[in-house]
């Protein structure tokens, strides 16, 4: 298996999960671009938000509910937050498999990078 996420879900890969349930995980990136930067990832491998059918609507409310959780739990909430998929090569999409960014913990230039 060559998905760099599948291989943190199996713990090939031994990351620190700040959450998991039978759906997602959520782990720190491993470079973070403002200090508070967590990804929340489906367990199921899933390339990208593109590839979402109806039986995953609640895998991707779920994916929401996790990150709006952590950023109470991380005490970023109350000054926000940036929530962000890229879908695909024209989003800015590297990692082939959904993910969510959590991005806060200091006030963000919208050209943190461009997409
Ligand atoms: P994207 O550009 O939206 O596909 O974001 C992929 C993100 O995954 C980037 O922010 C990377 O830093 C992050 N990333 C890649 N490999 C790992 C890893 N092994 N552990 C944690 N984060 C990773």
């Amino acid at each position: 298996m060559e998905c760099v996420f599948c291989k943190i879900i199996n713990k090939e890969i031994p990351v620190e999960f700040l959450y998991e349930d039978e759906l997602v995980a959520a782990f720190k990136d491993i470079k973070p671009i403002v200090p508070v930067h967590i990804l929340i990832i489906p367990k199921e491998h899933l390339e990208s938000i593109a590839d979402l059918e109806d039986k995953h609507e609640a895998l991707a409310g779920r994916l929401v509910m996790v990150a709006k959780e952590l950023a109470v739990k991380l005490g970023i909430a109350a000054k926000g937050y940036k929530l962000l998929f890229r879908v695909g090569r024209d989003g800015g999409q590297e990692v082939p498999h959904i993910h969510l960014h959590l991005l806060g913990g200091g006030k963000m230039s919208e050209n943190i990078r461009i997409v």
